[in-house]
């Protein structure tokens, strides 16, 4: 069996992503897996250990990074994330294309590993609209607002580092554009 692909998809707090990943990962003709990660956060509510992430405690993170169970890890607003290696590996050997959600530091280390793998970056139609659906989504207060566009002009200098650019203008558009990427790296070969 040929082996699945490995695929980074980063891009800043409020593009989107997840909204765009619901509708590409319901074309079974991808055989798209999501790698659930590793968290030190605490789940929001809805969110599901094992579905959304494995929630773990600082100890258990550490140790896994000191095994050498992590494919890449990265602290993100003071908790860290992580991708847990073995069970990559396994949705891959299985013929499983396998979708990353990551940050930049992870999706960097994820990079140098894995040159092959096929790494998209969403991106906000302008940092005003970026802004604006921040705003809409969160009740937060205007630091905290302005530290996340903050982060988000700097997780933008990284745009370049990433093979595919999809602008999520729409979203049903942007995971076409997705599909479209992974269906020619699937015919490649
Ligand atoms: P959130 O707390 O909003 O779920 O995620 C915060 C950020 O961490 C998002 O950019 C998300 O894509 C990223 N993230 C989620 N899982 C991982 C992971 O395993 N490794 C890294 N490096 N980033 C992750």
């Amino acid at each position: 069996m040929k082996k699945g692909l490995l695929i980074v998809v980063s891009g800043p707090s409020g593009v989107g992503k997840s909204t765009v990943r619901e509708v590409y990962m319901k074309d079974e003709s991808l055989k798209l897996s999501y790698s659930i990660s590793m968290t030190t956060r605490k789940p929001r509510e809805g969110e599901t250990d094992g579905v959304d992430y494995f929630f773990v405690t600082k100890r258990r993170f550490r140790t896994a990074v000191k095994n050498g169970e992590l494919l890449e890890h990265a602290e993100f607003v003071g908790n860290f994330y992580g991708t847990p290696a073995s069970y990559v590996e396994e949705l891959r050997n299985n013929g499983r294309n396998v979708i990353l959600e990551i940050e930049i530091n992870g999706a960097l280390q994820v990079m140098e590993k894995c040159p092959d793998c096929l790494s998209i970056f969403i991106l906000p139609p302008s940092m005003e609209e970026l802004e604006a659906r921040i705003r809409g989504r969160n009740s937060e207060n205007e630091e905290v607002l302005q530290g996340r566009l903050e982060k988000a002009r700097k997780e933008l200098s990284y745009v370049d580092r990433y093979k595919y650019h999809v602008v999520n203008h729409d979203i049903q558009q942007a995971a076409d554009e997705i599909g479209a990427i992974i269906k020619a790296e699937m015919e490649k070969e």
